[in-house]
């Protein structure tokens, strides 16, 4: 019957699918930040699509929790590679390439994910903030970056390989009172994204940026020096207010892993070369004069 047919092409389409290569078999991918948030789901995600990855940030605990993540999802331990560094050390980037280099041989893939806004130790605000704390944040949200793109470029040019920066919408053109350096880390960390794009592509690498708006992650923990419920009560409002979100809810890491992997496979973006993919629910595109009109909208 018509029906057994489909039933029978159905079962042998799972079957195909099954033993379908992944976009990433064969790959090596390094990302980093990936003991938490965007990171770690970036790394299941690329894992579960047949990469070898990378796993690494600083904290023991939050490292274990991606080792576990990625072992519950049926990821084999000859797959993945957990290295603790501090990544704004020249040392601590050795060490990550290094050891992903000795385990897996080669580098297809480079995430530079890791990233923060760093908490004023005096609870100061925007330009009043110290130069520690400028520096800081140029170091984690740049200047690793850059250390990380000088060290791997050898080993990424051998396999034509792609770099997907994390950026953030914090680099668009609008002022930022609160926090002042952080945006200016990544508006840089977008202009070094198109000088390095231009630079490599002629060695076959591409590299690209992924800006986030808001997502639920540790990062606002961190940032304002929150609790989780803190955490949690600003991520349900800004989802519930269009005017700051359009789509009308908060951006969860899963969201950002899926531009993170369309970037990274050459296959689904060849073509696009030192860009800024912005993910964030419309929130750019709301100008304070709309926010009124788009409040009594979703009220009504
Ligand atoms: P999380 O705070 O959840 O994760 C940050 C990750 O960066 C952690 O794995 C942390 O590891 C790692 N990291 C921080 N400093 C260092 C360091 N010195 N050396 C090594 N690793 C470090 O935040 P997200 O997942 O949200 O952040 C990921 C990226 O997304 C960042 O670049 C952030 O700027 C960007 N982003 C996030 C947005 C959001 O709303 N969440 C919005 C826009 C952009 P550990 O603690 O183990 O050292």
């Amino acid at each position: 019957s018509i029906k057994e047919a489909a039933r029978v092409s159905m079962i042998t389409k799972r079957l195909f699918a099954s033993k379908m290569p992944g976009r990433f078999e064969g790959k090596v991918a390094i990302i980093t930040g990936s003991s938490n948030g965007i990171g770690r789901e970036t790394a299941l995600l690329f894992a579960k699509e047949g990469a070898q990855v990378t796993v690494t940030g600083r904290n023991l605990e939050r490292l274990e929790k991606s080792r576990q993540a990625l072992l519950d999802a049926g990821i084999s331990e000859s797959n993945f590679l957990i290295v603790s560094a501090d990544i704004t050390t020249s040392s601590g980037q050795d060490k990550l390439i290094g050891e992903t280099l000795e385990k897996f041989g080669k580098l297809n893939i480079l995430v530079n994910n890791a990233g923060a806004s760093i908490k004023d130790p005096e609870n100061k605000t925007g330009i009043s903030q110290g130069l520690d704390v400028y520096e800081q944040t140029m170091k984690i949200n740049v200047e690793s970056v850059i250390g990380l793109t000088q060290k791997t470029r050898p080993h990424l040019a051998k396999t034509k390989g792609d770099i997907v920066n994390v950026s953030s919408i914090v680099a668009v053109k609008a002022g930022w009172s609160l926090l002042a350096y952080y945006p200016m880390a990544k508006a840089a960390l977008d202009q070094y994204t198109r000088s390095a794009a231009i630079d490599l592509i002629s060695e076959g690498i591409r590299v690209n940026t992924v800006n986030p708006g808001i997502v639920k992650t540790g990062f606002h923990e961190s940032e304002f020096g929150w609790s989780a419920e803190e955490a949690k009560k600003f991520y349900d409002d800004m989802g519930a207010n269009r005017s700051s979100i359009p789509v009308g809810f908060t951006g969860r890491p899963e969201h950002i892993a899926k531009t993170i992997a369309f970037l990274a496979d050459r296959d689904s973006s060849e073509y696009i070369i030192g860009q800024n993919i912005v993910a964030d629910g419309g929130t750019t595109l709301v100008l304070g004069i709309h926010a009124n009109v788009l409040n009594s909208l979703s009220n009504s």
